[in-house]
């Protein structure tokens, strides 16, 4: 190892941003502090779960996805934006693919999932997924033009009757209103199948409220242009649709498969407790593209709450293995759901509470401004909430 060492991080979502920052901070002896190296495809970090607010512009694009750069600044972490090609576990070095070289002391894996879209026809071509800041401006430009247009009812048909798919159609239904016209398809006989009863019946009323139609037990044959096939009981309706979004699944990051490391039989890294990847001790895995179990054997959620739990030990644990003090167990602790049910309306539960409606809502938003990266952009989008009231009213 050189002397000072070199901790390479893959991927700049919940795990490996939040990780990076960690690193940063921990206490490091004079001249040991090691060289940090983020490396992501995109410019921008994203708040996955404020994505929903795009829709219906209760935030912007600058508040959920800052940039990497101006997230880092002041710090030691060096960002390279580019895309992760392959990794060479021999000689310890990561090749990006304009053919970057980036060795490391220390690989930190965290390239999370992607929404697939093989599964049906027409999806790739026809249909809006919602993972990503350029998902949320697509779906934002395709309903301005119809908002913009003769279109009389704007039919938006959205596959998945999981997290995302109820919280894109609350979102959708409070945007358009009356203009609306929403279906959540769902191939299981119930809405939210993993989510907590409280959660799942707040969910329910919302999508009654806001006059959502929901297909439960149908599965989707085909998406065209403008047409969505749902078959229900084994008979097929073609139903008309303005804008299909597909929200169903989660696939490890493809690049990962490339690696040579163990995976389990969803493609996930499998990785030891102390989050080290079996049989690799100076690879670390973490958030929705690793496999692990909590003590009572069930895997852990893909979720940010897991990634960002799990990137305080990862950060630990590197710190220990570089100054030879033992390396902590990561412990799962599930501290709630929160969902958001429409621009006034979300459902919080956990810790032994839960509740819904406005104060719910308001919960969620300050529970999320604390969990934002960096300070300095928590006091800025947190201003920039006690101000727009006032900013609205005097224009
Ligand atoms: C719309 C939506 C809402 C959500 N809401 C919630 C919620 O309310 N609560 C909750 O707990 N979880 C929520 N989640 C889940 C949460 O976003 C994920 O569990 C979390 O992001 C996982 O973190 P990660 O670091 O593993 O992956 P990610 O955060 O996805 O980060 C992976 C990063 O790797 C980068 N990357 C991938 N491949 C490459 C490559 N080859 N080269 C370079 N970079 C690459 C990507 O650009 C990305 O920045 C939501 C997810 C979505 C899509």
């Amino acid at each position: 190892m050189t002397s000072v060492p070199r901790i390479c991080i893959l991927g700049g979502g919940f795990g490996g941003l939040y990780t990076a920052l960690r690193l940063n901070q921990l206490a490091w002896e004079t001249g040991q502090k090691p060289e940090i190296t983020l490396i992501d495809r995109q410019t921008n970090f994203v708040f996955t779960p404020l994505l929903y607010e795009l829709i219906t512009g209760e935030m912007q694009g600058w508040e959920i996805a800052p940039p990497f750069a101006e997230l880092l600044k002041g710090t030691d972490i060096r960002f390279v934006q580019g895309s992760v090609d392959w990794i060479d576990k021999k000689q310890k070095s990561v090749t990006l693919e304009d053919e970057t070289e980036i060795d490391y002391d220390r690989l930190v894996l965290a390239l999370g999932c992607e929404t697939p879209s093989e599964s049906v026809p027409g999806v790739t071509e026809n249909a809006i997924s919602f993972r990503t800041l350029q998902d949320a401006y697509k779906l934002d430009e395709k309903l301005r033009i119809l908002e913009a247009s003769l279109t009389e009812k704007i039919r938006i048909a959205i596959v998945g009757a999981g997290y995302s798919g109820v919280e894109v159609a609350c979102k959708l239904a409070d945007r358009l209103k009356e203009r609306g016209r929403i279906r959540l398809i769902q191939s299981r006989d119930t809405i939210l199948p993993d989510a907590p009863e409280f959660n799942r019946n707040a969910a329910l009323k919302a999508l009654e409220q806001r006059g959502i139609w929901v297909d439960l037990e149908t599965t989707v044959s085909e998406i065209t242009a403008d047409s969505i096939g749902l078959i229900y009981k084994g008979q097929t309706d073609i139903i008309p649709v303005e804008i299909v979004m597909w929200t169903v699944g989660n696939q490890v990051s493809p690049a990962i498969s490339h690696f040579g490391l163990p995976l389990n039989t969803q493609g996930k890294i499998t990785a030891s407790e102390t989050l080290q990847v079996t049989d690799n001790p100076d690879i670390y895995a973490l958030g929705d593209a690793a496999a692990m179990l909590n003590l009572e054997g069930e895997s852990i959620p893909t979720t940010a709450q897991s990634a960002l739990q799990q990137s305080d030990f990862v950060a630990w644990n590197i710190w220990s293995s570089l100054t030879d003090r033992p390396l902590l167990p990561f412990r799962y602790t599930n501290l709630g759901e929160m969902m958001a049910l429409g621009d006034d309306n979300a459902v919080l539960s956990g810790m032994g509470i839960q509740f819904d409606g406005p104060l719910a809502y308001l919960a969620r938003r300050l529970v999320y401004l604390y969990r934002l990266p960096t300070l300095e952009h928590q006091l800025k989008v947190g201003f920039n909430w006690l101000t727009k009231p006032l900013v609205k009213l005097l224009s």
